[in-house]
């Protein structure tokens, strides 16, 4: 067994803790990774506070997974030691499921093995993540991180990055494409980089006017506050996509208005309770709602080769692990720009 330290919840109200535990001895497929920098998703967030009911303690969080490779097993090929590396939202999945053969090892028919607040394959053995110093992950479940991004910022792209680029490509978003993205956060503003990058004219549909000259610079076109409702009436028809990636209960109807006849609407976006939604939005102009979770494997590794190419990282405010509980408020209340990383060497200190 490898000894690993970290910060653990122990139930929805703790917080995040001092915690040590042990990660498995490589498998000859596995290889360990030493974590450089885990970033800080909502998702987190919700888990930590058991705010999707599904939550398992003590929970060791973190899927947006930075580090270098340490070691490794008799049947690694595809890394060496020293190799820049990430990992993402799952460690696992069945591998023989339509889905596994096709790549979207996220919707994998027998449950994807997340990489916290879930199970190994063997369905007994709890997953630990990413705030923590050493992990153990099957080679096949490791992503390739291009050496010229800061690793700090690289590691948002493990999930806020995918989860923003898999949509924006899925549904072909592409030059002059008006597109609205909902919500200025860490998904948000990857999603903001995303498309102005694949040529869309872009607009940010935030709760309020603060966030405009970031979002400007982040490579916005236009910004429309969700709560001016003069500005919401303009802008009624007027896009061809919108990814809503909000965290907490906000009107869809409102979004919907906003789309163009044919218009798609994707939420990313993971609210605690359901979003009512009124059918005369969807029916009228033929409209569509859907959703999109994450990435497979080989779109992550696209998605990081591209982010590689085109200089596209996030925009990170590094933390020692002992601000996280800090952090989470701060992220509750929109007070980040627009991302947090935690850098593990603060574990040691
Ligand atoms: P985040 O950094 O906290 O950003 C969420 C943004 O939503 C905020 O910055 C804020 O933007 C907006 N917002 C928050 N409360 C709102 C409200 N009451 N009404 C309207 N807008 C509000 O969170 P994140 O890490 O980007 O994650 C966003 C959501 O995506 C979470 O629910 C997370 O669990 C989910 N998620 C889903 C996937 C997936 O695969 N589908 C993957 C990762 C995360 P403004 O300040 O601009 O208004
Ligand atoms: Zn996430
Ligand atoms: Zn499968």
């Amino acid at each position: 067994m490898i000894k690993a330290q970290g910060y653990a919840a122990q139930n929805a109200q703790s917080g995040l803790a001092p915690f040590t535990f042990d990660r498995r001895d490589p498998r000859d497929h596995d290889v360990v990774i030493q974590i450089l920098y885990s970033g800080i998703c909502h998702s987190d967030i919700h888990q930590v506070r058991n705010e999707w009911g599904n939550s398992i303690f003590p929970m060791v969080p973190g899927h947006e997974i930075v580090g270098r490779v340490t070691g490794k097993g008799k049947g690694v090929t595809k890394f060496r030691e020293g190799d820049l590396v990430g990992v993402g939202c799952f460690v696992d999945s069945c591998r023989e499921c339509g889905s596994c053969k096709e790549g979207v090892e996220q919707f994998c028919a027998a449950g994807m093995n997340v990489t916290y607040n879930g199970f190994e394959r063997d369905g007994k053995t709890p997953t630990f993540g990413g705030y923590s110093d050493v992990i153990v992950t099957d080679e096949n479940y490791v992503l390739r991180v291009p050496e010229g991004i800061d690793p700090a910022a690289a590691a948002p792209l493990l999930c806020a990055g995918i989860t923003t680029y898999s949509p924006l490509r899925h549904w072909k978003v592409s030059p002059g494409q008006r597109v609205g993205v909902v919500g200025l956060g860490g998904l948000g503003h990857m999603g903001v980089k995303f498309a102005a990058s694949f040529g869309a004219e872009v607009t940010v549909i935030s709760t309020s006017a603060r966030k405009e000259a970031d979002a400007r610079r982040l490579g916005a076109n236009q910004f429309l506050v969700s709560t001016d409702p003069s500005a919401m009436a303009k802008a009624m028809g007027s896009f061809d996509f919108i990814l809503d990636t909000v965290s907490a209960t906000h009107d869809v109807n409102a979004l919907l208005g906003l789309l163009r006849r044919d218009g798609t609407i994707v939420l990313v976006g993971a609210p605690e309770k359901p979003l009512p939604i009124a059918a005369f939005g969807l029916v009228m102009g033929r409209k569509t709602l859907a959703g999109s979770l994450i990435g497979g494997i080989a779109e992550t590794q696209e998605m990081l080769d591209y982010c590689g190419e085109k200089g596209i990282a996030s925009d990170v405010e590094v933390i020692p692990m002992q601000q996280v509980n800090e952090a989470y408020d701060r992220t509750v209340k929109g007070d980040v720009r627009y991302r947090f990383v935690i850098d593990m060497k603060s574990l040691s200190v």
